[in-house]
């Protein structure tokens, strides 16, 4: 039987301030087998967001150049401005080494990761109401009235494909939102799916 199975590919999806990364940190806090993929962008840093943690901010020239390089997962040209993308060399390789990996991306993404990798988790995350995620994007307090509009917008297109989701948590408690994302994980290791190399095991032994 194969040593280390591979690691599961978790795509996080929701409006802007639902409190996704909030989310995907917690949970990385509790399991030291879960890695963040770090998405390039061309928009510009907001305070507070660092280089390589956050983003890896680039010019759209140089991003333009990992796509002729083929350097992404999946790219994405979000809010009719600005590119989003997904490295790939890092997904891989830590799947290969077994940790999961969590891909905080838009709608749009997360349908073109699940079509590369049916094996994909998608896991939408909300607040509990249209008008919630309003006061929440106003809160955040990032924005003018005219983005927190544009975004509002998004919003309410993005929650209309939560039925092409596998799993959709409302963020009304941080615990207990964390909480659901880990009872997915582990059902998600437990599918009969994933372990084609436990059953081949049986089935040598009882040969
Ligand atoms: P923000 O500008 O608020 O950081 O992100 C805007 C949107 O872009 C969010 O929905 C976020 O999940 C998405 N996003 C961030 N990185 C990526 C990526 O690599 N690919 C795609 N498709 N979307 C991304």
């Amino acid at each position: 039987m194969k040593e280390q199975r591979n690691g599961l590919l978790l795509v996080v999806s929701g409006p802007a301030g639902v409190g996704k990364g909030t989310l995907d940190k917690a949970l990385m806090e509790r399991n030291n087998r879960i890695k963040m993929s770090v998405s390039a962008t061309t928009r510009a840093p907001r305070p507070g967001e660092v280089e390589g943690v956050h983003y890896f901010f680039k010019t759209e020239e140089e991003f333009k150049a990992m796509v002729d390089q083929g350097e992404f997962l999946e790219y994405m040209h979000v809010f009719g401005s600005n590119y989003y993308g997904t490295p790939r060399s890092f997904v891989e390789q830590h799947l290969a080494n077994g940790y999961d990996v969590i891909l905080e991306i838009d709608v749009q993404g997360a349908m073109k990761v699940k079509q590369a990798f049916p094996d994909a988790v998608l896991i939408f995350i909300t607040a509990p109401s249209m008008s919630e995620i309003k006061s929440r994007l106003i809160g955040r307090g990032t924005e003018s009235m005219e983005q927190v509009e544009k975004r509002f917008a998004t919003a309410f297109e993005e929650v209309k494909m939560i039925p092409r989701y596998d799993y959709v948590i409302v963020n009304d408690v941080v615990d207990k939102a964390v909480h659901h994302m880990e009872a997915i994980l582990e059902a998600e290791r437990c599918r009969v799916s994933r372990s084609s190399d436990l059953i081949e095991s049986f089935m040598e032994i009882g040969r």
